[in-house]
């Protein structure tokens, strides 16, 4: 092996000694297995490699919701490596997947062939300080969202875009599909926070990009590139197909004031949209307001430590309030005067509404509200072997449309005879129903379902994907929202910052 030496001291992977592959890096060349080569950049690198073959490459190349393949996945520890990396995928042509924590719903950070890049070890915090009479932080993509905040925590500040997956996604995840989360209903998508981007473009090139003005306020995504923006806003929410992001700066808020946490329950499905959709429009401001609804209420309340709901519970509303500079009692008494409108006929209800105040209830009721997903994903692999699987929508409406379309698609789901849930970001419209198909039939009728509450979702001013994405198993939904006109707008870009397509091939469009 040639350049063994400097490899070793630099922490390559010892795996090369003692397998069958032989590698030289001069060359670029791999010899795996004794039958197969694969082209590789001709780098000095300090990454580590992964090749097909190797048991761990399944974990990059499948997810709970798709299944893919690739050659190998370079894990960098070194931006000059992703640059050679590019340069040598860009000349061969070579499909390229950035891979962040792989949380995606919709495949994305799945690769269906060629190299991943998995940006696991670029997880540098760098800086935070003032610029241009704002607060702002920067990091590289591979940090955990979760210690992002804590970084910036530290320091009285915070960060508002918060995914439930927030602990276990990537900043650069996040960045890339605009995520969302339970506090965007007072602070907005990821994208309003977006103050500069450094990339790395498919050909190995960089290039920086900072906003110009201020972004177009948009809580929920509808679908592909964002052309309404500027050129900093086509790249959030790329999902990987335009370029990889290796370094954010973030505008962040002073945590000047607190805010708590409540579980409200209702009786039936129609008493809670109806509260909703009056506390959104008239009711006391909010910072968010979520759902757990049937099927998801009976996940919820599976876990321990769970306050006590009356008997005949279907639905829970969990919102968040700020105490601003209020006292902490005007705040909840606000509250409680404005419940009292919903419970006159049902005071137990209202005697069983659970307020949070410390920060350990808080985080409680939070990973409640995430062992709900988690829960539904873990389960997938097995419904996804039976030709069955989880199918979520992520289509959201307008508030004046959550009753409409939310009372015709529980009717239409109880008609289906398939498991269902429903649950999450309901003060924006933006519900997940879960479907949990456990054969291709199941599996056929529900894809036919969801297509047409899309199709209503669009009708009634909305979108087909608020946070997801589009990924590789959406391909459809883009034609719901979009005009073939603006679609060949989006391949159009896509072809300016891509030539060859090997950004994130199949992801949004088919290669
Ligand atoms: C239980 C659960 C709950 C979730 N809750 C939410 C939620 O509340 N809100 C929400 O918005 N999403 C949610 N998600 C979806 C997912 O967590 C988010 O989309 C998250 O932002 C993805 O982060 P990641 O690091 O896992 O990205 P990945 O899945 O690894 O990648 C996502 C996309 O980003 C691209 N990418 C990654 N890094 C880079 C980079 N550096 N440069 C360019 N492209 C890059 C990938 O190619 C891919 O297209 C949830 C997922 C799960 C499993």
């Amino acid at each position: 092996m040639k350049n063994k030496n400097k490899l070793k001291k630099k922490g390559f992977d010892e795996r090369f000694d003692q397998g069958e592959e032989t590698i030289d890096f001069s060359s670029g060349i791999i010899t795996h297995g004794l039958s197969k080569t694969i082209k590789l950049p001709p780098m000095d690198v300090s990454a580590s490699l992964i090749l097909k073959g190797d048991e761990r490459i399944k974990t990059y190349a499948e997810s709970f919701v798709y299944t893919g393949s690739c050659d190998f996945v370079l894990i960098p520890r070194d931006w000059q490596d992703v640059t050679q990396a590019l340069r040598q995928a860009h000349a061969l042509k070579t499909p390229v997947t950035f891979a962040g924590s792989r949380t995606a719903m919709t495949g994305a950070s799945i690769p269906d062939s060629g190299m991943v890049i998995s940006l696991e070890k670029m997880n540098r915090f760098l800086d935070m300080g003032a610029s241009h009479g704002e607060m702002v932080a920067k990091a590289e993509p591979g940090i955990l969202l979760g210690d992002f905040k804590n970084k910036i925590s530290d320091e009285n500040y915070f960060y508002p875009p918060d995914p439930t997956s927030f602990r276990e996604a990537q900043l650069g995840g996040t960045l890339a599909t605009n995520a969302t989360g339970e506090d965007s209903y007072f602070f907005g998508s990821t994208r309003k926070y977006v103050q500069e981007l450094k990339l790395i473009l498919a050909d190995g090139s960089e290039k920086t990009i900072t906003r110009k003005q201020i972004p177009i306020i948009s809580t929920k995504n509808k679908a592909g590139y964002f052309l309404e923006g500027e050129e900093i806003d086509h790249l959030i929410g790329s999902e990987g197909s335009l370029a990889l992001i290796r370094e954010a700066t973030l505008k962040i808020l002073p945590q000047d004031h607190d805010f708590f946490s409540a579980l409200i329950p209702f009786s039936s499905f129609e008493s809670c949209l109806d509260f909703v959709v009056q506390t959104k429009t008239h009711g006391p401001k909010l910072r968010a307001m979520e759902f757990l609804g049937p099927g998801a209420y009976e996940i919820f309340i599976s876990q321990k430590g769970i306050p006590s709901f009356p008997k005949g519970t279907v639905c829970l509303v969990y919102l968040k309030k700020d105490f601003e500079n209020e006292k902490n009692e005007i705040a909840c008494t606000e509250i409680f005067t404005w419940l009292q409108n919903f419970f006159k006929t049902e005071p137990s209800f209202l005697d069983s509404v659970f307020i949070a105040l410390s920060p350990k209830q808080k985080e409680n009721i939070r990973q409640w509200r995430h062992f709900v997903p988690a829960t539904v994903n873990e389960n997938n692999r097995k419904r996804m072997e039976a030709g069955g699987g989880k199918i979520s929508t992520d289509w959201w409406v307008p508030t004046e449309f959550i009753i409409p379309m939310m009372s015709w698609v529980y009717s239409e789901s109880q008609k289906m005879g398939v498991d269902f849930l429903v649950f999450a970001h309901i003060g924006d419209g933006h519900p997940h129903w879960n479907y949990l198909t456990k054969n291709p039939d199941e599996k056929k009728r529900v894809e036919n379902f969801v297509e047409v509450m899309c199709r209503r979702a669009v009708a009634y001013g909305g979108g087909v994907a608020g946070e997801h994405g589009i990924g590789k198993i959406h391909h459809n939904y883009l034609a719901i929202q979009h005009s073939a006109k603006t679609i060949q707008k989006m391949r159009e870009l896509k072809t300016r910052w891509d030539p060859h397509w090997i950004l994130g091939r199949n992801n949004l469009f088919s290669f």
